[in-house]
């Protein structure tokens, strides 16, 4: 079955093409719209619903070239349904639903962040199930139990800022745009990770929450007190992943699962990942991330997730399509579980 899927919850513009037979992926396009939004400092609703609906005609065209395939080799089309922006969710709704309409094929709403998590499936060193995801993206921060596909359990969650959020703040903070997260973490670099002594939020609580928001405004009162830029970067990041290593262990600790995946834009953190590896060796365990050009919003994921579900019969019940700006992942069920009913 190959599977055209269209991503459109937030400021990318994406379309891939994915053999789910094979499991290889024919060909996938990001579009993003950063230049639209960059002047506004933050992500503009009605513009990015205006720019996928722009771009989707030419991605999707440009996408098929790039496999060297036409519409005909489409047996069904996925599409994220939420969730993310209203707007910007129907554009693409619309769009996918256009093209399995006219072809008379299969049509499929996918939960944008079921996408993130199943997405290192798409890798050579694709996790086995059960395992704990950490959701860190820039609307999301989560630590998942994943039974299996479509079982999802919330171990805990930030309580405000998202983590990918505080990284976007924190950079703003620092004149380097938006959203700023890769650049931040460019910077750190060459910063001094002990310069600036953050509190790590919430790790003497009991639980797996966590809380950003009180970081970013100790960031913001570290470089008005003169720290430079680079430590307070360095520190920031240091602070962020220490706090997410404390509350990983203790997630691993209480399931039992040894196996972790790490998703979302955030996940693209090179330090990150090093810690992670770090520690899952310590722990004899094992832990997966998508390719780094899979991490940030993509529909090569959204393909994959729809596949899954379109092979166990899974479709749209009505012609018609639904948006969910809120689409909690523990709401989602397993493969096929809805076919008939
Ligand atoms: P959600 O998936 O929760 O709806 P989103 O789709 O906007 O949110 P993603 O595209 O998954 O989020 O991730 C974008 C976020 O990842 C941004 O906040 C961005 O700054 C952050 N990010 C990307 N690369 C890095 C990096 N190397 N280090 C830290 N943060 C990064
Ligand atoms: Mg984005
Ligand atoms: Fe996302």
């Amino acid at each position: 079955m190959r599977v055209l899927a269209i991503e459109s919850s937030c400021d990318e513009t994406a379309v891939a093409l994915f053999d789910g037979g094979s499991g290889e992926l024919l060909a996938h396009r990001v579009h993003s719209q950063t230049d639209v939004h960059a002047e506004y400092g933050g992500v503009v609703p009605e513009l990015a619903a205006r720019d996928h609906m722009r771009r989707l005609p030419s991605l999707t065209r440009a996408t098929l070239t790039d496999a060297g395939l036409g519409y005909d080799v489409i047996d069904a089309v996925a599409y994220t349904a939420g969730p993310g922006l209203a707007g910007a969710l129907m554009t693409g709704a619309a769009f996918a639903k256009g093209i399995a309409a006219s072809r008379g094929l299969p049509a499929l709403g996918v939960n944008h962040l079921e996408g993130h998590i199943l997405a290192p499936l798409l890798g050579d060193d694709p996790p086995a199930f059960p395992f704990l995801a950490l959701l860190v993206s820039g609307g999301h921060s989560q630590l998942i139990e994943v039974r299996e596909v479509g079982d999802y359990r919330l171990l805990g969650e930030s309580i405000d800022d998202a983590i990918g959020e505080a990284f976007d703040k924190s950079a703003k903070l620092m004149g380097l745009g938006y959203p700023g997260g890769a650049a931040l973490s460019r910077l750190a670099e060459q910063g001094d990770p002990t310069a600036v002594p953050f509190t790590r939020p919430m790790v003497n609580r009991p639980g797996l929450d966590l809380s950003f928001s009180g970081l970013k405004t100790a960031v913001a009162n570290a470089i008005a007190a003169g720290h430079a830029h680079q430590d307070v970067a360095a520190s920031f990041e240091r602070t962020v992943i220490d706090t997410l290593v404390i509350k990983l262990t203790r997630a691993l600790d209480q399931t039992g699962l040894d196996r972790l995946v790490v998703a979302g834009g955030v996940a693209a953190n090179r330090p990150l990942r090093q810690r992670l590896v770090e520690m899952m060796a310590d722990r004899r365990g094992a832990v997966h991330f998508p390719e780094i050009e899979l991490c940030t919003d993509n529909a090569a994921m959204i393909a994959l997730a729809g596949y899954r579900r379109l092979a166990a019969g899974e479709r749209d019940a009505q012609p018609g399509f639904r948006v969910r700006a809120r689409w909690p992942l523990a709401e989602l069920e397993l493969p096929g579980a809805l076919v008939g009913s």
